[in-house]
């Protein structure tokens, strides 16, 4: 049997990012994944960084995409809301067939080899590993696991993700319906939001809370509904959907292990996810990228230890930052300060655009909001006892 440098498991995001890259710098590299074309349940926001990360393999003008000009934050308790204006390429919304049919195209043409299976089973040994797909074997030297939430790679290399750990995330497809802003709606119980993101043809609206609120699926969804419904929009049919989302705490990411002899986790099968915004894209690709060259430029010791710390360093030390904000994000009173700011205060208008483009770093958040005009209203922010 043929053996690989490197296979992929998985073809969202991460694992063509991974195989395209790893192609490009000489390797034999496979990726399995049977499920495209297809729509994953996702918001589709795609911001101005994981565009720019992707530009040269994804023609951002010829995408069938939502550009946005707005992101309006609602505080429903009061029926108000303040919007927050983009600046054009911050924020785009694309369908996941299309955003990750292109990435998937693009590591074909760089010269990896797309398997369109399933994988049933992994299994190391002394030189390597024995990939089992529904339609067969493969060998590797190296696995990547780009499997996503539920990642098989995980399941079988390091362990999966504690419950707590995982935010259920459900709504519909709004056929017939578009816009040029996105909706945010910041909800206490559950600690979550609502969103409304629009593409081309359709909103995906969803609604997203921790899996261990002890809100089913079923529950949620019915919240989104009545959202939809309370909006009286016109639209065509409403598709379901639902998926978990990794969302980890900080002492979570404080542990993470991305990487073992042989094997490497990226994007959501590693749990690198904003727990606040949910941007993922963004990670899977950097993750992608940050496996591919480690694989590809060292030892095996080395290639991990490179992996290893440019995930710490580049993505999970503002995640952790990210983690020890979130409870604040969804509390009433945050909810109301934030609408306040935002209405009344330029400045805070502008950070907060800055965290939806992802381009303003959780680290420098509260130093951003008092450098504002407007001291008093991001001090009250700042001080409030949430955000520490
Ligand atoms: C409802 C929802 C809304 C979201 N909104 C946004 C958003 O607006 N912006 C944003 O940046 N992020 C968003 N996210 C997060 C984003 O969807 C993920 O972070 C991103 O898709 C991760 O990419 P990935 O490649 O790691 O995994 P995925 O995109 O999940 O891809 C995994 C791939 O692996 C394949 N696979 C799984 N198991 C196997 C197997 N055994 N064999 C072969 N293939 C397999 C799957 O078919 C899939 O193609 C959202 C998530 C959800 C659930």
């Amino acid at each position: 049997m043929l053996m690989n440098d490197v296979v992929i498991v998985g073809a969202g995001p991460a694992g063509a990012w991974t195989a395209r890259t790893l192609a490009r710098l000489g390797a034999r590299v496979a990726i399995v994944d049977g499920s495209h074309p297809r729509e994953k349940p996702c918001g589709g926001g795609v911001t101005g960084r994981a565009l720019a990360l992707a530009g040269d393999a994804i023609d951002a003008r010829a995408l069938p995409r939502c550009e946005i000009r707005a992101a309006r934050f609602v505080d429903s308790a009061r029926g108000l809301s303040a919007s927050v204006t983009l600046a054009g390429g911050d924020l785009v919304v694309a369908s996941r067939t299309d955003f990750d049919g292109a990435l998937f195209a693009a590591a074909a043409a760089a010269g990896a080899t797309p398997i369109r299976s399933r994988v049933l089973d992994i299994v190391a040994d002394t030189d390597g590993f024995t990939v089992t797909t529904r339609d067969g074997s493969v060998r590797a030297r190296t696995i990547v696991g780009a499997d996503g939430a539920n990642s098989l790679v995980r399941r079988r290399l390091a362990r999966p993700f504690d419950r707590a750990d995982i935010s259920i995330a459900t709504g519909y497809f709004v056929h017939g319906a578009t816009s040029d802003e996105i909706v945010i709606e910041l909800t206490a119980d559950p600690p979550g939001y609502i969103w409304s993101f629009p593409r081309p043809t359709h909103l995906a609206v969803g609604i997203c809370a921790q899996a261990d609120q002890g809100l089913g699926v079923g529950a949620l969804r019915a919240r989104a509904l009545d959202w939809i419904r309370a909006r009286t929009m016109e639209h065509g049919t409403l598709e379901p959907y639902s998926w978990p989302i990794p969302s980890l705490s900080a002492r979570s990411f404080e542990s993470l292990t991305t990487s073992g002899p042989g094997w490497y986790l990226v994007g959501d099968a590693a749990g690198l996810v904003d727990p606040i915004t949910r941007e993922g894209i963004y990670f899977a690709l950097l993750s992608g990228e940050a496996a591919a060259r480690a694989v590809a430029s060292s030892s095996e010791a080395g290639a991990r230890r490179q992996y290893d710390e440019r995930v710490k360093g580049e993505i999970v030390d503002e995640l952790v930052r990210a983690a020890r904000y979130k409870a604040g994000f969804f509390r009433p009173r945050f909810t109301r300060l934030l609408v306040d700011a935002l209405a009344e205060s330029e400045g805070v208008r502008r950070v907060m655009a800055g965290l939806v483009a992802g381009t303003q770093p959780y680290e420098t958040l509260k130093w951003s909001l008092a450098r504002t005009a407007e001291l008093g209203l991001a001090w009250r922010l700042i001080r409030s006892k949430w955000y520490n």
